[in-house]
């Protein structure tokens, strides 16, 4: 991989493909302005902007990793697992994939017979207008909310009807973390846990348990770096990759104007270093298998 290990890199990103605002072309188009050198883009449950992303990527000089982000059974708070590298025409992926798309078509009619009930007057159609492809997510149905005034503002939305325990929040079935990284895997990937503050566990001892159990099931990497992670949590984060052996990896999970935070690029920046990092580990994976 030709890539200078201290240019800025984003390993956390979405487009339109799932509920980022940006087309893949257009993400990378701002990559490039913002000065990095490298993306990733992780969209959830899909790989549908991935190729696309690369074309434009190519055309650039951005360099773009094909990648997903997959939500798996946990609690209390959520588990979000990214693959790496992956293979994205692997069959048992995509099939995995699609089935993790109806899955949320009804988990969101779902949410639309809450909201109907509640009063509140809106159609899967109108929150498919929001949509860039298959996957519709909270994110479009919390645009669809503010544009018909029913909230004024994105966070309202999530905070009154689709955050988890709101009142028109309806759960989506996920699989297990052992399943998710095994798929990463049997498609060439690397699972890598995204923001570990959202498990929910602190940052103490039951973090750690859990991290070593992802391990001893084939984590290869944890997202270190992130807008919402203090100093102090970064340093448990790095901490805990050195001693289990984890790439060190960070992204802002840019949404553009789906999510507040819109700013492309960690600040201070993320080096590509973790790029080849990531590259090496899964060279080192592959090859003892081929
Ligand atoms: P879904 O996969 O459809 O359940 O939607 C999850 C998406 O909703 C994730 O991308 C989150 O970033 C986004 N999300 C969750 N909570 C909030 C929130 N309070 N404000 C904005 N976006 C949120
Ligand atoms: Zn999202
Ligand atoms: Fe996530
Ligand atoms: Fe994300």
């Amino acid at each position: 991989m030709h890539i200078d290990p201290e240019c800025p890199v984003d390993l956390h990103t979405h487009t339109t493909a799932s509920d980022g605002s940006l087309s893949p072309e257009d993400l990378v188009d701002l990559a490039r302005q913002g000065g990095l050198c490298a993306i990733a883009v992780t969209d959830h449950d899909t790989t549908d902007g991935v190729i696309r992303a690369i074309e434009a990527g190519q055309r650039a000089g951005v360099v773009v990793l094909p990648a997903v982000e997959i939500s798996s059974q946990h609690k209390p708070g959520s588990m979000h697992i990214l693959g790496y590298f992956i293979d994205v025409g692997e069959p048992h992926l995509q099939d995995t994939l699609a089935e993790m798309v109806r899955n949320r078509d009804r988990r969101n009619r779902g949410v639309i017979e809450r909201l109907n009930n509640l009063g509140v007057q809106i159609t899967l159609e109108e929150v498919a207008e929001y949509a860039g492809g298959d996957v519709l997510g909270r994110p479009h149905f919390a645009r669809a909310l503010v544009s018909k005034g029913v909230v004024s503002t994105i966070q309202e939305a999530f905070d009154q009807y689709l955050d988890a325990g709101a009142a028109a929040a309806v759960p989506k079935e996920k699989l297990p973390p052992e399943y998710v990284i095994d798929m990463i895997h049997g498609a060439g990937g690397l699972a890598v846990l995204a923001h570990p503050y959202q498990l929910r566990l602190g940052d103490g001892e039951e973090l750690e348990k859990r991290v070593r159990l992802l391990c001893d099931q084939g984590l290869d990497g944890i997202e270190c770096f992130y807008p919402e992670h203090s100093e102090p949590q970064t340093a448990i984060y790095l901490s805990l990759a050195a001693r289990y052996s984890l790439v060190a990896t960070g992204g802002t999970d840019f949404h553009g104007s789906s999510k507040n935070q819109t700013r492309l690029g960690l600040q201070p920046p993320l080096r590509a270093s973790c790029v080849l990092q990531l590259a090496a580990r899964r060279a080192r994976n592959i090859c003892p298998r081929s």
